[in-house]
Formats: C-alpha cells, sequence, structure tokens
C-alpha cells in the first residue's frame, strides 16, 4: 500500500506517520526529516535547503523530487511507502505521478489531515525541542518538568527556526497557496480521504487507519 499524509504544518503529520508506518509495515518517508538531516550533515542540498526553510519557504521542487526518488527503492522490502510533508506542489504531485507510472506503481490512498489555522498556530509556535538528544515538547500540551530544560538530560530547550510566529504565519501562508490546491487534484482521482486531525493522537490514528481500510 502507498500511501500519502496531507495537511498544514503542525497537524501531526510526523506523529501520525510513524503509528501508521508501524501498523502496515510501511517506509516512512518524511521530507522534512530528511532535509534536517542533510542541514546536519552539512551536504550540499542541505545547505541550499537551509535558506529556504528558515524563511519557511518551499525548497525548490526539482531539488526536493530528485531527493524523494533517491529513498523510493527502500520501499521494495516494506509493504509500501508513507509519504509525510511531500508532495506539497502540484509539480511535485505531478512529478510523483510520472515517477511511479515509470516504476510500474501507484498510490492507494491520499489522507488529508484536517486541522484549523488557529489551532495550529497555537501547537508550532510553543513545539520546543532537546539539541542534544532530539527530544520534543510542548510548552502546553507535554511540558517538560523544569521549564524550558530537557527531563533527560537538563540541557536547555530549543525552539525551531521555523517555529518563531512569523515563520509559522509564512509557512501557513504557504500552505493555503501550495499545498492546499493537491486536496483537489486527489479528489479528482479518487484518492482522497478526509480526516479530523483534533483528538488523542490514538483517537487520530485509529480514523487514518479506518480512512484506508475503507
Ligand atoms: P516540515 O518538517 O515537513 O514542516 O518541513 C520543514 C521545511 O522543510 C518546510 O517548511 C520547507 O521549507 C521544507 N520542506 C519539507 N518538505 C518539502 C517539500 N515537499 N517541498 C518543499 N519544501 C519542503
Amino acid at each position: 500500500m502507498n500511501l500519502i499524509l496531507l495537511g498544514p504544518p503542525g497537524a501531526g503529520k510526523g506523529t501520525q506517520a510513524v503509528h501508521i508506518a508501524e501498523a502496515f509495515g510501511l517506509l516512512h518517508l518524511s521530507s522534512g526529516d530528511i532535509l534536517r538531516r542533510e542541514r546536519k550533515a552539512r551536504t550540499e542540498l542541505g545547505q541550499k535547503a537551509q535558506v529556504y526553510m528558515d524563511r519557511g519557504d518551499l525548497v525548490p521542487d526539482d531539488l526536493i523530487l530528485a531527493m524523494m526518488v533517491e529513498h523510493f527503492g527502500q520501499a521494495k522490502e516494506k509493504n509500501g511507502f508513507l509519504l509525510d510533508g511531500f508532495p506539497r506542489t502540484l509539480a511535485q504531485a505531478t512529478g510523483l505521478k510520472s515517477r511511479l507510472e515509470s516504476a510500474g506503481t501507484r498510490l492507494d490512498h491520499v489522507v488529508s489531515v484536517e486541522v484549523e489555522d488557529a489551532e495550529i498556530i497555537a501547537r508550532l509556535t510553543g513545539r520546543l525541542y532537546c539539541p542534544e538528544c532530539g527530544r520534543t515538547y510542548h510548552e502546553l500540551f507535554s511540558p517538560p518538568r523544569n521549564a524550558g530544560v530537557c527531563d533527560v538530560n537538563g540541557e536547555k530547550l530549543l525552539r525551531r527556526k521555523d517555529d518563531m510566529p512569523e515563520v509559522v504565519r509564512q509557512r501557513l501562508e504557504t500552505y493555503h497557496r501550495e499545498t492546499k490546491p493537491l486536496i483537489a487534484y486527489y479528489g479528482e482521482q479518487g484518492l482522497l480521504r478526509t480526516v479530523d486531525g483534533i483528538g488523542e493522537i490514538g483517537e487520530v490514528s485509529e480514523r487514518i487507519k479506518k480512512a484506508c481500510r475503507a
């Protein structure tokens, strides 16, 4: 089974993708995570992507498509793939379609996780992470035991540059302009399943699984 999780930044796609990929035995490919790894390793791609990411803009389509296609091969050892954060533009979606067609495969479901803008802003601007161990927290929903420091190692917690309020607004604008048209695009192909993204993590996972079994 090949799936896409679609939705605004902060809709919980990353968290859900881990659960769903495990439940269905899929290869989880998160474009944001791959880009962050490339940045950390200071590769050429990582350095090019950095400028766009810190502004809350999209990285150019050709770079993203080439990067994602490189990882698709690993899905052969699994029951398929689950794409999270990709595609984010119509050009990426059509590029993906033709790559899959030439590989003799196709998408089964595109699940749109729906969350309103006001909720997204509250979720994203409260996110914190530990630069040492990578553990994530939220000021409101899952705060550390002591404000501002990691429970595991006492390191000072940081906010991702792209979770700063002005960048979050920019990311949401980009989502509405570039990514939302994909909902209609996949709807026309009969692939779209819509799921309410508000609720406990387990509840939302169940909704997604149900949508993919239907
Ligand atoms: P994410 O963690 O998915 O919110 O991604 C973080 C940032 O990486 C985004 O704000 C973009 O700058 C970049 N990015 C991730 N996926 C894509 C994509 N499919 N197309 C373009 N840029 C992307």
